[in-house]
This record gives structure tokens, C-alpha cells and sequence, in this order.
């Protein structure tokens, strides 16, 4: 067997038996291939595979890698988007992770409009206070979630964070906790469903799957070592 499928199928029995472990069902937790950086043939390996979503996290590349591949594919878009490619990205991906502010929520909104589109969005939160990550903090989150509601182009379903790459395996699962925690939370106070949680990526998935995740991004534990760090 090709050895990408191989790492696919041994990715998604982790997730499975981590699932498991917490007494969840393994079909709430979608495993996402994270193909950034990786040639459009290791792709096309997982789609005969009967892979149907990649993520991407930049703007052309995606562009590029979806010209050439079957339209049945769904990409999600996972990078920092600036605002200046926000139409590009409508186009180009049904689900977007990384809606990191309300300027960027406004604008993929209205630009949604003009397209016809009504893509899929989740709202990036950075838990653990990190200056170096993006995202909506804790304790702005409801107010983001409040305007991401209205937005009639939007499907608003969840959220997104990345866990610092460093930290130990008990404070991972207490930031996947929290924002776990803060959706149920906001799922009764402003009385809608946001089903989605992405949490989790190769380092971490499995203790993600335990603390509520419902969509793991993986790459490198799938298509091994990338070129050079990219995020
Ligand atoms: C690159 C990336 C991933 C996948 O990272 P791996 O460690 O290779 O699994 C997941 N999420 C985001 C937002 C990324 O940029």
C-alpha cells in the first residue's frame, strides 16, 4: 500500500481508539488532510483513497492545486487570510477556519453576497493568550460569535484554535477544554448550534479528540516532513 494512504489509515485508528477513550463515537471527528506544501500527486493518492477534503493555507497554492484536481474535492482554507484575498478564498473553499476578526467577518459576508456563495466559516480563537497567534481572545468571543450569527452569507458552525506548539500534554487539553467549555456555553446562551470544534493537529490530535474536537487538521503525520515550515 502506498505509504501516504498507509499514514492516513494509521492517523484515523489513533483518532478512533482517542476517541474511543472518552467514550465518544470516532464518526463525530472528521480527519482533515492537511496537504500545504505537498505536490498535487500525493493528493490525488488520498483522493482514490476516497478522501474527499484537504486543507490549504494559502491563497494560491490552493488556487493552483484546485485548477488541476476533481471538483468533488471540498478545501478548507486554514492560513491566515488577509483581507485583500478574502474574495479569493470564497470562491475557492467551502470552509473557512481562520476568520480571525469582524472586519474579516464583514467582508467575507458582503463579498459572499456578491458571489452567490455561502461558505461555511469558523471563528479563530486564540486560548492561550499567546502574542504570537491570531486569533479572537476568550473574552471577545461572544460578542464575535453575536455578529458572525447575523451574517446572512455565512454559515457560522464553530470554532478553530491551535494549541501552543510546545506545552505540555495537560495544558493542551485544558485550552481545548476551554474553548470546548465556551461553545457549549454560547450554544445556550445564544441559542443556536455550533457544532464544530477544529482542534487538534498532528502533535496533539489525540489529546484533541479526548477534549471535545470534532475536525483534526493533520499533515506531517500523513505526507511526512514538509519542505520548511509553513503555517
Ligand atoms: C499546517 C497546519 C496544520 C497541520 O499541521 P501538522 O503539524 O503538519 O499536522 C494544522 N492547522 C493549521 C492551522 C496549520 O497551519
Amino acid at each position: 500500500m502506498n505509504p501516504i494512504v498507509e499514514n492516513y489509515r494509521a492517523v484515523r485508528q489513533r483518532l478512533d481508539a482517542a476517541a474511543l477513550e472518552a467514550n465518544r463515537d470516532p464518526a463525530e471527528i472528521e480527519l482533515l488532510a492537511v496537504s500545504k506544501t505537498f505536490p498535487i500527486e500525493a493528493i490525488q493518492t488520498l483522493y482514490e483513497f476516497g478522501v474527499r477534503a484537504f486543507g490549504e493555507s494559502r491563497i494560491p497554492e490552493l488556487e493552483a492545486k484546485k485548477m488541476v484536481l476533481p471538483d468533488d474535492i471540498t478545501w478548507h482554507f486554514i492560513g491566515q487570510l488577509q483581507a485583500n484575498k478574502a474574495r479569493k478564498a470564497i470562491k475557492l473553499a467551502g470552509v473557512i477556519h481562520s476568520v480571525d476578526s469582524e472586519a474579516l467577518l464583514e467582508r467575507l459576508d458582503r463579498i459572499a453576497g456578491e458571489e452567490g456563495k455561502k461558505p461555511r466559516i469558523l471563528l479563530e480563537v486564540n486560548v492561550s493568550g499567546e502574542q504570537s497567534k491570531t486569533g479572537f481572545p476568550l473574552s471577545l468571543v461572544e460578542n464575535a460569535a453575536r455578529r458572525a450569527l447575523r451574517c446572512e452569507n455565512l454559515d457560522f458552525a464553530g470554532f478553530m484554535t491551535m494549541a501552543p506548539a510546545e506545552a505540555e500534554p495537560i495544558k493542551i487539553a485544558a485550552i481545548f477544554e476551554a474553548l470546548s467549555l465556551s461553545r457549549d456555553e454560547l450554544e445556550r446562551k445564544l441559542e443556536c448550534k455550533l457544532p464544530i470544534l477544529s482542534m487538534g493537529m498532528s502533535g496533539d490530535f489525540e489529546i484533541a479528540a479526548r477534549h471535545g474536537s470534532t475536525l483534526v487538521r493533520v499533515g506531517t503525520q500523513i505526507f511526512g516532513v514538509r519542505p520548511k515550515m509553513v503555517r
